[in-house]
């Protein structure tokens, strides 16, 4: 981030604007929505600017900026649509310790004015730092059409009712009588003005003082493998509304970063041979929490009920008499497979799917291996890395073909994701070879659709030798 998004308190400070045509015109129209005072120098101003002049909304000087000018200057904007001008007025604010922006020229600037959306007070900035004025356009109209124009007025009364809010309990309680304000009753309300809006208030508050707590709740979801637009719109709504996050390793931190803002995350990581929470203190804080009558999420990589010890979990929850319920999610597999472009099960192939792993409680884990060893079985293989030697030593010896296609997939969905066709016979060293470093399953029986291009395509990274 080479820029740092704030809000400037602007109220009766001066703001100089140099220029008098359309880029002039287009900052103005911004900078007169603040409580600033504008000071605009331009030999020959456009008719607005005149206008504006005239009705005292902004104080206009028909000349050149000169460094005089700038003397109480909390901002400087150089807009004279003329390079050698606005390098001089740049100059002149950098030399009086003023911050400036030059119209279009990002690298002249020491500040960018955002695209905005304007509810007042509620205000939102969006900046892409001049990469991609076409992207900031489109989420700027995203956000104007999901803001009601009634939001900028639902804040302002709002902001007024806080003190009687605040006879409601901190917490659960408080925060939902502020969304059941700001996204249920209070648009509802809005249509019909100030006054039913603040009725609302009255109503919601009443409504609220009366609500008996809600008691903990625990929501088991999976968080998908990785891509945030992989998660359902559940897992969505349960991270909205969490008091506290409780993840695994393997969840990345821009899934994190959708949780409420005031939520607690905790990490209870858990990562192949490296260190671990043991289950029974993941139990315990689940109970712990769940008891103070929070509402926890416990977000697991992939789907929660797939090699996530879930019914652990459930167990102890249960015992301690603590409501849950679960959201599915999408497990590795499927976003592996969907990443070689096959899929998991196919008419005339393979009319049985196996999810394996690598790993059990006692090591290596033995498996149906003469099922898995047939033509055409396609098995899911999750933590797998460190098993490669071992599944293809049981394979070959239970008569699979030493030619078996599989697929090394890595990161799959995230945007390291890589897939590296393998074959049974050279299963471990291509494995070594590969030398991974995130999250990988096998998928024994399926080679990439097009093995050929993907191996063009994804370059497997020379081995370091020392
Ligand atoms: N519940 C998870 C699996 C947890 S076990 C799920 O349904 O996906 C952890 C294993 O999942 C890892 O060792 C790896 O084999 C696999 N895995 C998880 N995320 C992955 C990803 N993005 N790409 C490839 N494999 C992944």
């Amino acid at each position: 981030m080479q820029h740092f998004p704030i809000f400037l308190d602007v109220a009766g400070k001066a703001i100089v604007l140099s220029g008098g045509s359309e880029a002039a015109l287009a900052k103005l129209r911004l900078l007169l929505k603040t409580e600033a005072h504008l000071h605009v120098f331009a030999s020959d101003p456009a008719p607005e600017i005149e206008t504006w002049n005239t009705d005292g909304r902004l104080v206009l000087t028909r000349r050149p900026l000169a460094a005089d000018d700038l003397a109480a200057a909390t901002l400087v904007y150089a807009a004279n649509e003329d390079t050698a001008e606005d390098s001089r007025v740049a100059c002149m604010a950098r030399d009086a310790g003023i911050f400036v922006n030059v119209v279009d020229n990002l690298e002249a600037s020491a500040f960018i004015t955002p695209a905005i959306v304007d509810r007042d007070p509620v205000t939102v900035a969006i900046g892409t730092e001049g990469a991609a004025p076409v992207l900031a356009r489109a989420i700027k109209r995203d956000i104007e059409e999901r803001l009601p124009q009634s939001l900028g007025l639902l804040a302002r009364l709002g902001k007024a009712f806080r003190a009687h809010a605040d006879a409601l309990p901190m917490g659960r309680i408080r925060r939902d009588f502020w969304s059941a304000f700001y996204f249920t009753s209070g648009p509802r309300a809005a249509a019909q003005g100030q006054s039913a809006i603040e009725a609302t208030l009255e109503a919601e508050l009443a409504a609220h003082l009366a609500a008996e707590t809600r008691p903990g709740h625990i929501t088991f979801v999976g968080a998908g493998p990785g891509d945030p637009e992989l998660l359902t719109l559940k897992a969505r709504r349960a991270l909205d509304e969490a008091d506290i996050v409780i993840h695994d390793r393997l969840v990345p931190s821009e899934i994190l970063e959708l949780a409420r803002r005031e939520a607690v995350i905790l990490s209870v990581g858990k990562e192949g041979f490296g260190p671990s929470t043991p289950q029974e203190r993941i139990n315990g804080l689940l109970i712990e929490h769940g008891r103070t009558g929070a509402q926890i999420v416990r977000l697991k990589s992939g789907d929660a009920a797939i090699f996530g010890r879930l019914e652990e979990e459930l167990d102890a929850v249960e015992s301690a008499g603590i409501g849950y319920s679960i959201v599915p999610g999408i497990t590795a597999a499927s976003a592996a497979s969907a990443q070689i472009g096959r899929s998991l099960t196919a008419r005339g192939r393979n009319s049985e799917l196996r999810l394996l792993t690598g790993h059990d409680i006692d090591g290596l884990a033995e498996q149906d291996w003469q099922a898995l060893a047939r033509p055409g079985a396609v098995a899911a293989i999750y933590m797998g890395k460190r098993a490669a030697r071992f599944v293809q030593g049981r394979l070959l010896m239970h008569g699979a073909a030493a030619d078996t296609p599989i697929s090394i997939v890595e990161n799959a969905s995230r945007p390291q994701g890589r897939s590296l066709p393998s074959r049974l016979c050279s299963l471990a060293e291509d494995m070594v070879d590969a030398d991974l470093s995130g999250p990988a399953v096998m998928l024994l029986g399926l080679s990439p659709r097009d093995a050929a291009t993907a191996a063009a395509r994804i370059a497997i990274p020379a081995k370091e030798h020392a």
